[in-house]
């Protein structure tokens, strides 16, 4: 494995490997974000699961991180209308650019707008609505660490549309109980109907990763939906992912 880049910011350490079997390796303070051959899991799943269970199609979203365009990227394919990207650390997006520009791409695109600043913040400040709001964030250490608190959940809550739907990463059920904890908690205090899915994603710690989500009705799939499928996502996953073993129920409940 060779490194190609690895820079300290005012936020993080940022670092990218070329790997034998992964392509390239995007990582911060050490921690995998993401990797050539199988962040299409991760992105598929942090958007596609919440955009069919929204009650009424979504049709503008707020991705809080995602500096690397990958979530981004997925909500231009679905075609959403409007895209608002909250990324704190410019660098993570010049990284994707020289060295991921498949998901970078994605901010070239008329709908999305990127926007450089801290996503607690923004969500403080905005007047807007979004139908869906992705938190693709870093762990709950550092910068994102608001991220994963009530508070800010509940700011989320005040600027999603009455069909609105929120999902956050939520960390590795076997290594980070915590993080899954911390968001599941954090948006039960908030949000109506809470539920935690999970999907395979081989280089993430344990290759098993969980995602968060909240709104204030119970999420169904829309009466009408064509079956859809990406690389990993399919209307059978939808639904299994949903199904949870015992310890990741142990945790959340
Ligand atoms: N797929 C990844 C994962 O789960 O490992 C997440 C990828 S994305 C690169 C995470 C981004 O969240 C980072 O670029 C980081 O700078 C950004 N981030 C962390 N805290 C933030 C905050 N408070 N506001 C906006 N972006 C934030």
């Amino acid at each position: 494995m060779d490194q190609l880049l690895s820079v300290k910011t005012d936020f993080q350490r940022i670092d990218v490997f070329d790997t034998y079997d992964f392509g390239k390796l995007l990582t911060i303070d050490g921690t995998v974000q993401l990797t050539e051959r199988d962040e299409f899991v991760y992105h598929e799943m942090i958007t596609l699961v919440p955009y069919f269970l929204a009650s009424k199609e979504p049709k503008s979203a707020l991705v809080i991180g995602g500096g690397d365009g990958g979530t981004a990227g997925q909500l231009v394919k679905i075609g959403f209308d409007k895209i608002v990207n909250v990324e704190i650390d410019n660098h993570v997006v010049e990284v994707a650019k020289k060295y991921f520009p498949e998901l970078y791409r994605s901010f070239e695109d008329k709908r999305v707008s990127l926007r450089i600043e801290d996503g607690v913040k923004y969500i403080q400040n905005t007047k807007e609505k979004f139908d869906l709001i992705i938190i693709d964030s870093t762990d709950p250490v550092g910068p994102a660490e608001g991220l994963f608190m009530e508070d800010f959940y509940r700011s989320i809550q005040g600027i999603l549309s009455t069909s609105g739907i929120v999902v956050t990463q939520s960390g590795s059920p076997f290594y980070q109980p915590k993080a899954l904890k911390m968001a599941s908690n954090g948006m039960r205090k908030v949000f109506r109907n809470v539920s935690t899915y999970t999907a395979f994603i081989p280089t993430y710690p344990s290759g098993f990763w969980s995602f968060t989500m909240g709104a204030d009705y119970e999420p169904t799939l829309r009466r009408g939906t064509k079956a859809s499928t990406g690389k990993y996502f399919n209307m059978e996953i939808l639904e299994g992912a949903f199904k949870l073993p015992q310890f990741v129920k142990e945790i959340i409940k």
